[in-house]
C-alpha cells in the first residue's frame, strides 16, 4: 500500500503548517515526526521494487543455500564475491578488509581460536550527508548443522539467517539497485561495510566499523524488523573463555595427589551465575562446558565460555573485574596449592546501545516514512546487540533493523515475511534518498 497524495494541493500543506504553529508543537517533535508526501521521484523508486519480488526472492534462495557459518570462511567469501560484483556495478569501489585469527585459551585438543574471514568494504563518493550501510554475511549455522535448507509456505520463508541476515542484505541491495535506476545513486556519498564475523562478536571487524563510522553521518544497519518493530536500545555484550588447569592422577590409587580442573571449574560457574541481576539487568550465562580425559582421571584440565549482558557501560567494566577476581582465586583446594591456574580471555564486544537525540531522530524518521508507505513500524528495547551498537558508541547516529520481518533467529524456526522483502526495500530507498538530501 502506497501513499499517493504527493500532489495535495500547497494550500493545505502551508494550513497544516500553520496549524502545527498555532497549536505550539515543539518545533522537535513536528520536524521527527511529520514527514512530507511521497513525491514523484520517489514514487518512481517505490513502484520499481514490487515488479522485482521474485527476483528478490530467487536471491535470497541462492544466498541461504550458500552455508556461511562464520566459521566457514569459503561459503562467506562466496556470499562477499557475489556482493562485491553486485556493488560494482552500482558504481562503488570495492576493497577487502583482512580478516585474521584470533587465539584463545583452550585445553589441549580443543582449539577454540577463531580463524576470521575477510571483510568487504564498498565506496561511492558523492555530494551530501554521508551514509554508512551495514550489514553482515556470517550466520552462526555452521555447514554441518541440520538446518540448510530454503523452504517458501505462502508468505513464510524457511532458512538458516533467512532473516539474520540474508533477507536483510537483499533489502539493503534492493534499496540501492532502485536508487540505481532512478539515476539517484551517482550523486549519493554511500559506504557498504559487509563484516565476516558478526555472529561471533566482530571482534575482527570492530576496528573497521567504528573506523568508518567516525567517517559518516548517519549508520543503517540490515538486522531483521522482527515483528515489524524497529530496536531503540540494546544491551551491551560481553563473552568470557577461561580454562582452568589442574593435576592429573589416578582416581583411585593417587587421588589425593590430584587437583581435578572441572571440581574448581564447577565452584567458578557458581560464582559466575551468581552474578545475575535482573534488578539492573545484568545476565551471565554460562553456555558451554567441557573437561577432563577419562572417568577416572582427576581432570587436568576444564573450559567454559561465558555470556555477559550489561546495561551501561560501568556494569560491563565492574562486571570484567568480577571475572577477574574469579579466575585470580581458587575455591576448590587450599590456596597455597599453587598447583592450579586460569588462563582467560575476556572481552566486551558490544558496548549498549544507548539512544540520542540524533538516533531517536532517525528512528522517527524511518517509522514516518513508514507510514506514509503504510508499514506501521513499532519500536522496542533489545537484549541481543548489533554492529549498530559499535558505531552508535563511537558517535555515531545508527538505527539497526532495516531488514527483513522474520523471527526465530539461530533456530531451525527461523522464518522470515516473504513480502516485507519489497516493503523495507521501499522503506529504504525512500529513507537513503531524503538523508542524503538532509
Ligand atoms: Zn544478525
Amino acid at each position: 500500500m502506497t501513499n499517493r497524495h504527493f500532489c495535495k494541493p500547497r494550500h493545505l500543506i502551508l494550513t497544516s503548517t500553520l496549524a502545527l504553529q498555532l497549536l505550539a508543537i515543539p518545533a522537535a517533535n513536528a520536524a521527527e515526526n511529520i514527514e512530507p508526501n511521497l513525491n514523484a521521484d520517489e514514487q518512481a523508486l517505490v513502484d520499481w521494487l514490487p515488479p522485482r519480488e521474485q527476483e528478490m526472492v530467487e536471491l535470497l534462495e541462492q544466498l541461504t543455500i550458500t552455508n556461511s557459518g562464520s566459521m566457514n570462511k569459503a561459503g562467506v567469501g562466496e556470499i562477499a564475491e557475489f556482493f562485491s560484483a553486485e556493488l560494482r556495478q552500482l558504481g562503488f569501489g570495492v576493497t577487502t578488509l583482512p580478516g585474521e585469527r584470533i587465539d584463545m585459551p583452550s585445553c589441549p585438543g580443543s582449539d577454540y581460536s577463531i580463524d576470521v574471514a575477510d571483510h568487504l568494504l564498498a565506496t561511492k563518493p558523492g555530494n551530501g550527508t554521508r551514509l554508512l550501510l551495514m550489514g553482515h554475511m556470517d550466520t552462526v549455522f555452521p555447514p554441518f548443522a541440520p538446518f540448510q535448507d530454503f523452504r517458501r509456505d505462502g508468505d513464510t520463508i524457511y532458512g538458516p539467517g533467512v532473516a539474520d541476515m540474508k533477507g536483510g542484505l537483499v533489502v539493503m541491495l534492493y534499496a540501492l539497485k532502485a536508487l540505481d535506476e532512478a539515476g539517484d545513486l551517482d550523486d549519493m556519498a554511500i559506504t557498504v561495510l559487509l563484516n565476516s564475523d558478526e555472529e561471533i562478536g566482530s571482534l575482527s571487524s570492530r576496528k573497521f566499523l567504528e573506523q568508518q563510522a567516525r567517517e559518516h553521518d548517519y549508520g543503517l544497519v540490515y538486522e531483521s524488523t522482527g515483528t515489524d518493530t524497529l530496536v531503540r536500545e540494546r544491551k551491551g555484550l560481553g563473552q568470557a573463555r577461561f580454562v582452568v588447569n589442574g593435576v592429573a592422577s589416578h582416581a583411585g590409587g593417587a587421588h589425593e595427589q590430584g587437583r581435578s580442573a572441572i571440581k574448581e571449574l564447577a565452584y567458578k560457574i557458581v560464582e559466575i551465575e551468581n552474578m545475575t541481576d535482573y534488578e539492573t539487568g545484568l545476565t551471565v550465562n554460562v553456555g558451554v562446558v567441557s573437561g577432563g580425559e577419562a572417568r577416572n582421571t582427576i581432570a587436568p584440565c576444564a573450559e567454559a565460555f561465558v555470556d555477559l549482558r550489561y546495561p551501561t557501560p560501568e556494569h560491563g567494566e565492574q562486571a570484567r573485574q568480577q571475572f577477574e577476581s574469579i579466575f585470580s582465586q581458587v575455591y576448590s583446594y587450599p590456596v597455597d596449592s599453587g598447583e592450579l591456574s586460569t588462563d582467560s580471555w575476556v572481552n566486551l564486544h558490544r558496548p549498549p546501545k544507548i539512544a540520542t537525540a540524533k538516533s531517536d531522530y532517525l528512528l522517527e524518521k524511518t517509522r514516518s516514512i513508514g507510514r506514509l508507505l503504510g508499514q506501521e513500524l513499532g519500536v522496542t528495547d533489545s537484549g541481543g546487540g548489533t554492529d549498530g551498537s559499535l558505531t552508535q558508541a563511537v558517535g555515531l547516529p545508527t538505527l539497526d533493523s532495516l531488514g527483513i520481518a522474520g523471527t526465530g533467529a539461530h533456530s531451525n524456526r527461523e522464518q522470515a515475511r516473504l513480502s516485507s522483502l519489497v516493503e523495507r526495500a521501499q522503506l529504504s530507498a525512500v529513507l537513503i534518498r531524503r538523508l542524503s538530501q538532509e
